[in-house]
């Protein structure tokens, strides 16, 4: 009799559907969620907003009350004109959705103390994009020889770049630091990157913030880890609310900022080349400020205007939405976007928004005069202190290397992993979120259908031993 009803009860759990869950409702959960559930999957989503899905991509009212809308996050599909089709750009045609190319160039130049000889801006701009081909082909070099990664700043010394006055910072500053959030001393010069359920489904369930993730029974995370996958406990996520979800497979989304803080609680602690990997990329900060004034007092009709800053990054950057391509849609409405990043950005969010109010109109009558009115309207996103994101997007520091990155992605037991951060070419950006959300979804699907693909991960990373001998070679 016990041994019938143990027979009848494996029947029960084998005759289950199989389930997983997708924590996070940003770009790479949706489409890894979207691969699970085309497979037949029994798929969930917990996403701790309780109004929307996207994740780092979040449009906002702005001016208030105004019926027009900023983009707090992701607003650039990038690569475009690339013999590789950007997945972002076929959804944006199939929805409708109006965009426009922005034309970096159509920028007009101010100094600290007003206006400024354009031309002299045009010949010092021109002087840093042969510089840029330059430390391109230089990279393109170096890649081919499997060289030692160095900073793009000594690859700008290297081509002969020393900027020497605000104009040629403002100049390095909007070319660079305003698409990377960081500045070339912190950042790789062979850089791998080169472009550069749906609501109301029963599947999406929002307002969940999930705070622990157990992915082993009892502490002894260690030696599950070498459990066969069929002996391999279910993974069991627990939420603020109290609820708490089960599944056979987990699939975390949530961003690098986030692995990297304690919002979120791993039961077993993960194992220690996780950790390392984890806390071995940067988060960066990029902060997107926008003001709006009550009327139109700038002079410039560019599309950007680039500020001289006698502090490096400190508001150098204002996309004018009075302009071309945007006028029509803000038609009515004088707003400008000033973007920080980095340091300034941390800075920022610290502080109150009066504060940067007024720091940033000061900036204003240092370009336009003392007449620049006060601003109507100001909004500050706080992506770095939002415990929901913790930064803005992932970037690999110098010297790092695809061990490290095999590690950020591997899955323990049952608990997968994906996010912008975890696709290898296009980390930081939104297609990078898509690929990799597809490419962990398909892979889920193939461990529950027809056996678990093999991810590498390195328990231990050794130190690289390179091919410089010393004592040889050496010069008299
Ligand atoms: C200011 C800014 C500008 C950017 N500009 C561009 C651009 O122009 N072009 C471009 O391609 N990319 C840009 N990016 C990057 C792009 O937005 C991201 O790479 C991409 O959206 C990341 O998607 P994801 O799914 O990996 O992560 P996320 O979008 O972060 O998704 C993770 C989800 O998990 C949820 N979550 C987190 N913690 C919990 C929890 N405890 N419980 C439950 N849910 C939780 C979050 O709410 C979020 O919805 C920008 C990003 C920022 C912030």
């Amino acid at each position: 009799m016990q041994i019938h009803s143990v027979i009848l009860l494996s029947l029960v759990a084998f005759a289950q559907a199989t389930s997983v869950i997708v924590l996070g409702a940003g770009a790479s959960g949706i489409f890894a969620a979207k691969q699970l559930k085309a497979a037949g999957i029994d798929v969930t989503i917990l996403e701790a907003r309780p109004d929307a899905i996207g994740g780092r991509m979040h449009k906002v009212e702005f001016p208030p009350k105004s019926g027009r809308f900023v983009e707090l996050g992701a607003n650039w599909i990038e690569g475009l004109g690339s013999n590789i089709t950007n997945p972002v750009l076929p959804l944006v045609q199939k929805w409708g959705v109006n965009f426009k190319p922005t034309d970096f160039t159509n920028t007009t130049y101010r100094s600290a103390s007003g206006s400024f000889d354009q031309s002299v801006f045009q010949d010092r701009l021109a002087a840093f994009s042969a510089i840029t081909e330059m430390t391109s082909e230089l990279s393109d070099k170096r890649m081919a020889a499997d060289a030692l990664d160095i900073s793009l700043r000594a690859g700008y010394r290297m081509a002969g770049w020393y900027p020497k006055d605000e104009i040629d910072y403002a100049i390095e500053w909007n070319t660079f630091d305003y698409e990377q959030a960081e500045t070339p001393d912190d950042f790789i010069m062979d850089k791998p990157a080169e472009f550069g359920c749906g609501y109301g489904s029963n599947c999406l369930k929002l307002n969940k913030t999930v705070s622990e993730i157990r992915w082993a029974v009892g502490n002894d995370g260690v030696s599950a880890l070498d459990l066969p996958v069929s002996r391999q406990s279910p993974v069991k996520v627990t939420c603020k609310d109290g609820s708490v979800y089960t599944a056979d497979y987990v699939i975390s989304s949530f961003s690098l900022g986030v692995l990297q803080n304690v919002d979120v609680k791993f039961a077993p602690t993960l194992p220690d080349w996780k950790i390392q990997s984890i806390h071995s990329f940067h988060m960066a900060a990029y902060t997107k400020i926008f003001i709006s004034f009550p009327s139109k007092f700038w002079t410039d009709n560019t599309e950007f205007i680039w500020y001289g800053a006698t502090r490096r990054g400190e508001f150098t950057n204002w996309q004018v939405f009075d302009a071309a391509p945007y006028k029509e849609y803000f038609k009515g409405e004088h707003v400008l976007l000033c973007t920080v990043t980095d340091q300034v950005a941390f800075r920022i969010e610290r502080q109150s928004d009066e504060q940067t109010k007024a720091e940033l109109v000061q900036v204003l009558k240092n370009m336009y005069g003392p007449k620049v009115p006060n601003a109507s309207a100001i909004l500050v996103p706080r992506w770095n202190s939002d415990p929901l994101f913790r930064g803005s997007f992932t970037n690999w520091p110098i010297g790092m290397i695809k061990e490290e990155f095999d590690n950020l992605v591997a899955p323990i037991n049952r608990l997968w992993f994906t996010g912008e951060h975890t696709s290898l070419e296009y980390f930081g950006y939104v297609h990078g979120a898509i690929l990799a959300g597809t490419k962990t979804g398909d892979d889920v699907v193939k461990c529950i259908k027809n056996g678990c693909p093999k991810y590498p991960y390195h328990p231990v990373i050794h130190n690289a031993h390179g091919t410089t001998k010393f004592g040889k070679g050496e010069r008299q």
